[in-house]
């Protein structure tokens, strides 16, 4: 006979997101994180007690409160010493910092959160593959565990083969003059799954080191050949179309690859749970309505953003500077507080005001979708961090590159040869480079309008992939799916 008695309901899964403690990699992240509790899980989501703390002092208590008691935050150490720097700007510490102290951090929150017995018990970690080492820790715990990759698929096979790159002594680097005497243009054509040409100097910058026992090769390494295979998935912020024969080579070495992305409103509307941010610094309200006050001549204004961790030279602030002066479209340029190496003096140059005559906007941190997104801006001059490329393929906005370090150089690559997005600045550009690439980047013929109109190309892409029936949108859901079955 069937009981009266209420059945008690099911629990939710639990899932504990765990973000490399750095702007690109916490908003892809937030992204995710709201995705899966829109599909009925319960999240944690994991902050260094650094960001968290300024997280609070960027955006206020808001910013961890859900109004929802199935989304909570948590913190953990990052294990630097407490500093005024920005701890993210020295990623090398950062990840050696971390790498120590994770490990015992991560068990002892899971303890900490089932004891507690408020929310249902961990049933599931996904973890930054910058951070594979959680991984271990989950599968000793009974748990299943997924490893989110941020850079591009293209970037990621990159590091799956700094392993051979090594075994067949490409890298390291035999002497300090292979920077300079060509080296770095040798082929990596037998990299499977890379672009036709790709040389060296496409891969992430951390083969270009001289030391066997570098930081960043070794955990590359140790991530891609130890902690990637031993999780139960990858994810990955991008989608087949895009990189199709990259993820060929990824999907042959890790079957189970999700590719979710671009990770963007349609995953993760803005007006869901939309207190919830992840900009540790807080955007100039002014943005917005200062591209509206461009909107009449569509696409006329040149975006210009490094990201979150590059830092340049004053001198090269300068030349930027003069170089977006001359050129003379109106610009919206994001100089971070930190940007200048040494220089927390430096200042717009002489003149510089007067010459660009409410031409030009210059703000501290600004929200880089909503300005992608406005109909006034028709070019982003872009570090080609991941995320900032990705965003610009979304909006449908051809890039001038001028990648800084990683796998950003892999990415501007890709741009250029690949997707046919972008221009690429060169490195040394002084201020007639700059103007002369801005130039054809925003002009009406040639070049940039060819990637004016493949950016348009790759944004239907895009969104399609994202869209009911796109290839992202049934990954997700058939990651869901599978970390649903996961509960333990
Ligand atoms: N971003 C932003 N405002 C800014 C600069 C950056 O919102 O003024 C966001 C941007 O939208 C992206 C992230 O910060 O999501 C930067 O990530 P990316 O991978 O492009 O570069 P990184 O900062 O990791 O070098």
């Amino acid at each position: 006979m069937a009981s009266s008695e209420p059945q008690p309901k099911p629990a939710k899964p639990h899932v504990l997101l765990i973000p490399y403690p750095a702007q690109g990699h916490v908003n892809p992240f937030l992204k995710l994180a709201k995705a899966l509790h829109a599909r009925g899980f319960h999240v944690t989501f994991v902050h260094t007690e650094y960001n968290h703390g300024r997280l609070l002092r960027a955006r206020g208590a808001a910013a961890f409160d859900a109004g929802d008691e199935g989304f909570r935050f948590e913190t953990i150490p990052d294990g630097l010493p407490l500093s005024d720097l920005d701890a993210t700007q020295d990623i090398w510490a950062l990840c050696e910092a971390t790498r120590r102290t994770g490990p015992a951090a991560v068990r002892g929150l899971v303890e900490r959160l089932n004891r507690a017995g408020d929310a249902p018990p961990v049933s599931c970690v996904v973890a930054d593959g910058a951070m594979g080492y959680v991984v271990h820790v989950a599968k000793e715990m009974g748990l299943p565990a997924y490893l989110f990759f941020t850079p591009s698929g293209c970037g990621f096979l990159a590091y799956l083969n700094f392993d051979q790159l090594v075994k067949r002594g490409y890298v390291p680097l035999k002497d300090e003059s292979c920077f300079t005497n060509g080296y770095l243009d040798t082929p990596v054509d037998w990299i499977a799954g890379m672009l036709p040409g790709a040389r060296l100097r496409d891969l992430p910058t951390f083969i270009r080191t001289t030391d066997p026992d570098d930081t960043m090769l070794t955990i590359n390494i140790k991530q891609c050949e130890l902690d990637s295979p031993a999780a139960d998935g990858i994810l990955l912020n991008t989608f087949d179309d895009l990189e199709r024969r990259a993820l060929g080579a990824i999907r042959a070495r890790l079957p189970n690859t999700f590719t979710v992305g671009p990770l963007g409103p349609e995953v993760a509307p803005p007006s869901y749970l939309p207190s919830l941010t992840s900009s540790l610094w807080r955007g100039d309200d002014r943005c917005v309505a200062w591209l509206d006050g461009h909107a009449e001549a569509a696409g006329s204004v040149v975006y210009v953003n490094f990201g979150s961790i590059t830092v340049v030279t004053g001198e090269q602030m300068d030349e930027f500077a003069w170089g977006l002066a001359a050129a003379g479209s109106p610009f919206l340029w994001v100089v971070r507080p930190d940007m200048v190496r040494d220089g927390g003096g430096w200042a717009l140059p002489e003149g510089f005001a007067e010459a660009v005559a409410g031409r030009g906007l210059t703000v501290g941190w600004c929200d880089q979708e909503a300005v992608l997104e406005h109909p006034a801006t028709g070019g982003f001059l872009s570090h080609c961090g991941w995320n900032s490329t990705l965003e610009s393929l979304r909006a449908g906005v051809p890039l001038l590159c001028w990648p800084f370090f990683s796998e950003q150089v892999t990415n501007c690559r890709y741009a250029c040869e690949e997707w046919g997005v972008g221009l690429e600045m060169p490195r040394e550009a002084g201020r007639e480079e700059v103007e002369a690439a801005v130039r054809e980047l925003m002009g009406a013929e040639g070049r940039g309008a060819a990637a004016r109109r493949k950016a348009a190309e790759w944004k239907e892409k895009a969104r399609a992939a994202v869209a009911p029936g796109g290839s992202s949108c049934a990954n997700l859901e058939r990651f869901v799916q599978e970390m649903a079955l996961a509960k333990c």
